[in-house]
């Protein structure tokens, strides 16, 4: 339903996007992950036409987006980052509006802007001025404009970004909602977020595709290791941790977790449960130990492993 080939674009001397290709089959709900500055809204500004890529492909229902724009804007219902609303007006006005833009068919207006009202909730909106609206029901109307004419394709750039925890649940039960009976494209840069709205990611960094997957996937992928937290009762030198621990089986590393050597973390096989093994060995070592602990890695740390160059971060401690 959604083809990306080779997608480069430049702005200036920038690269924003390198060689972006992904796909997304009907009736997906894809997400599409990354921090900020990855160049999410630039791929997604290509997909809906509103420029062009350097070099590359896209295709839309295998209407080329470069080439095909007018097929490809009817098959694509948009909501940019930063919602155009027209504030003056309200909220059925602007429906109004948005309808004769899309040449949705006279007859079909008025049943085309109930329908959409109602799928996002705003009926008891439709006479406010836009401009007065709480930001979650001006994104719902955003929504609602996207909607219009039943495009089979949804593309969302960041569609909970400044909403409120109530606003957010709001927001990605209506997509998932849409997921029905739409093909949805959504960018966000928090991973929880994809990973509860869509059957699959794909993840964005730097300009360029790092991984494609089911966000279950991505998560047992990147979380093979597992990690133990070790604490002594004084200073401990990492070569004589090492020299300790090295020789067991499914140990990948050893790194510091407090600048004083009194803490570490031991990145081990997470096939295995090494817990005891290391109380052992460090015990039998002569080492003083005081703590011991495992430790999983969360949503955001697993991202941030993906996105970053460093291999380590603090984990957040479950156990
Ligand atoms: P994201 O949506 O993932 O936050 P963007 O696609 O907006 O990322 O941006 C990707 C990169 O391109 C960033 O480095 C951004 O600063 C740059 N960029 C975006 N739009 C423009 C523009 N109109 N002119 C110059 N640079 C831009
Ligand atoms: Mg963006």
């Amino acid at each position: 339903m959604i083809e990306v080939e080779g997608l480069t674009k430049y702005y200036g001397s920038l690269a924003a996007i390198v060689d972006v290709s992904f796909r997304v089959e009907r009736g997906e709900i894809v997400g599409f992950l990354g921090p900020n500055g990855a160049g999410k809204s630039t791929t997604i500004k290509i997909l809906t036409c509103y420029m062009p890529p350097s070099s590359g492909t896209a295709r839309i229902n295998g209407f080329d987006c470069l080439e095909d724009s007018i097929n490809v804007r009817r098959q694509i219902g948009y909501l940019p980052e930063n919602v155009p609303l027209y504030k003056e007006m309200t909220v059925k006005r602007f429906l109004e509006f948005v309808a004769s833009a899309k040449q949705i068919d006279r007859s079909r207006v008025k049943g085309e802007i109930g329908r959409v009202m109602e799928i996002c909730a705003i009926e008891d909106v439709s006479g406010r001025i836009i401009g007065n609206l709480s930001k979650g029901y001006r994104q719902r109307v955003g929504l609602a404009q996207a909607l219009l004419g039943n495009p089979p394709v949804i593309i969302l750039d960041e569609p909970t970004i400044g909403l409120d925890p109530t606003q957010i649940i709001e927001i990605r039960n209506l997509i998932k909602s849409l997921g029905k009976d739409h093909t949805i494209l959504m960018s966000s840069h928090i991973l929880p977020e994809v990973a509860q709205t869509c059957n699959r990611v794909v993840i964005i960094n730097k300009g360029k595709v790092v991984a494609t997957d089911s966000p279950e996937n991505l998560t047992r992928q990147l979380q093979k290791k597992a990690q133990i937290t070790v604490g002594f009762e004084k200073s401990i030198n990492i070569s004589d941790l090492k020299g300790i621990l090295g020789g067991l089986p499914g140990i990948i590393d050893i790194m510091p977790a407090d600048g004083d050597g009194m803490r570490w973390y031991i990145e081990t096989d997470q096939e295995r449960d090494l817990r005891a093994d290391v109380a052992k060995a460090l015990v039998e070592g002569g080492m003083r130990l005081v703590e011991l602990k495992t430790v999983d890695m969360t949503l955001e740390e697993v991202f941030m492993h993906l996105v970053t160059e460093e291999d380590y971060s603090a984990p957040s401690e479950v156990v």
